[in-house]
């Protein structure tokens, strides 16, 4: 190991924390500072209507499997389970229909099968399959994914099932995402196999068996507490209500303010959203805050519990905003089971519509969902407003001699990337 060094971390999201826990174990000096009363950042729980919910994400990926192996390696292995086995649907203001259940980020794997045609009519379904024999032109990873999607598998294709799932995930236009976005080497993998259906049926082959995504019995927000302690019992301090107000270099390392006071380090991790980043160093970075609100509603709602729309909704064209949402008690059966009953949805809006999103939610609960509720079935409506849901990429994760930038702050979105990212780091060796 290198000489023990004295450090900084801002911000205990999950990256934050997985920083901390790694500098603390090599035997450095760590402390963390958090604005927050509490640990977890976009990964953390909160109360609505005497549950205990995630606030923020609610499952990760399965690829990879380095969630998974983080979350047995913080006593969490037993916790582990997947979503129920419902489908996810998309629902549009004039009709719905469910996602076809074999697919890649939308794109139908099995161009002809029932739920494809459910969806897109013989005829988009037959265009969609066109793909698996029209000859492939000039396609790199800066080709749009709209342009693309149209060209290879059709109107109707692309903007019925690709663009709901991808700009969901992607929190904007399908036009505005290249491919190189969604995944390195995917323009190429589309030239090598000869189209868009045979790269996705590729990438839907090499991803685990068994559901996408996966969850924690109590909200993956218990990750982030775990991983909290996890680092505190390695050395780290971890000092929540601590607000950094500004960080600069000094003689001999970094000076960090937390609340008028000042605080030296040799070396300084920022684990903070990228317009905390480009608020602290505005010579060094710059960022476009993109917004999404979530609604998280409490209700008694007998006539949801057929789960009428499945895990939950993307929705796709909707003047509100609302783009998706999740039926958390349809999704999860341990929610259920603590819910005695009574149904969880989650709400998300993007950045135009998160101000206000509260006053329509339940309207748009109703429509995405195709029942008709009421007032007075709501028992609480909480609405929380997140920062920065569509990071920029980073080239250089060190911008200043002893800044490092991780998580969020470094492009990252998701657990996924953030745990593979620790796992590669080179943070304090
Ligand atoms: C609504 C929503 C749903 C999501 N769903 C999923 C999902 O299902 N699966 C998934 O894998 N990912 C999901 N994500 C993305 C995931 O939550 C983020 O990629 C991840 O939390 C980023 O981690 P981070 O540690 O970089 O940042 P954050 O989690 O944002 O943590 C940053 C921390 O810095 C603190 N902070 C900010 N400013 C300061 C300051 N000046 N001083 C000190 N501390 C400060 C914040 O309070 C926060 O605790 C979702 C995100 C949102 C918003």
């Amino acid at each position: 190991m290198a000489d023990p060094r004295s450090w900084i971390v801002v911000g205990a999201g999950p990256a934050g924390l997985l920083a901390a826990r790694r500098l603390a174990r090599a035997g450095h000096d760590v402390t963390v500072f958090e604005s927050a009363p509490h640990v977890g950042g976009r990964v953390s729980l909160h109360e609505v209507d005497g549950l205990s919910l995630d606030a923020g994400a609610e499952s990760f990926a399965s690829r990879g499997g380095q969630v998974a192996a983080l979350a047995r390696d913080l006593g969490l292995g037993d916790k582990i389970v997947g979503p129920e086995p419902l489908p996810a649907w998309i629902v549009t203001p004039q009709d719905a229909y469910p996602l076809p259940k074999a697919g890649w980020l939308g794109v139908p794997t099995v161009s002809l099968a029932r739920d494809v045609r459910r969806a897109i009519g013989w005829s988009g379904a037959l265009r969609a399959a066109a793909d698996r024999v029209l000859p492939v032109g000039d396609v790199d990873d800066s080709t749009s994914l709209g342009d693309l999607a149209r060209d290879r598998i059709g109107a109707a294709a692309t903007d019925r099932l690709v663009a709901p799932v991808v700009q969901g995930i992607y929190s904007r236009p399908l036009d505005e995402i290249a491919l190189g976005d969604i995944a390195p080497g995917l323009a190429q993998q589309i030239r090598d196999k000869g189209g868009l259906i045979r790269a996705a049926t590729a990438r839907r082959a090499a991803a685990p068996a068994g559901a996408a995504v996966q969850g924690l019995v109590g909200g993956i927000g218990t990750l982030s507490q775990a991983l909290a302690a996890d680092a505190r019992a390695a050395g780290a301090r971890i000092v929540t209500d601590a607000s950094v107000g500004s960080v600069e270099r000094s003689r001999h390392g970094w000076s960090v303010w937390v609340d008028g006071e000042r605080h030296h380090a040799d070396e300084v991790v920022l684990a903070v959203p990228q317009p905390v980043v480009a608020a602290l160093l505005p010579d060094v970075a710059w960022a476009q805050d993109r917004q999404v609100a979530l609604v998280t509603l409490v209700l008694d709602a007998p006539e949801l519990d057929s789960a009428p729309r499945g895990t939950g909704v993307l929705a796709t064209g909707f003047s509100s905003g609302a783009k998706a949402l999740t039926h958390a008690t349809a999704k999860w059966r341990w929610l259920a089971v603590a819910a005695e009953g009574k149904h969880v949805v989650r709400l998300s809006y993007g950045i135009d519509n998160a101000v206000d999103a509260r006053s329509h939610a339940l309207a748009d609960a109703s429509a995405l969902l195709g029942v008709n509720l009421r007032e007075t079935q709501v028992r609480e409506m909480v609405r929380v407003q997140w920062h920065d849901s569509a990071p920029a990429a980073v080239e250089d994760r060190e911008p200043l001699p002893g800044l490092h930038l991780v998580g969020s702050a470094a492009g990252a979105t998701g657990l996924v990337s953030i745990v593979a990212d620790d796992a590669r780091a080179t943070l304090g060796a």
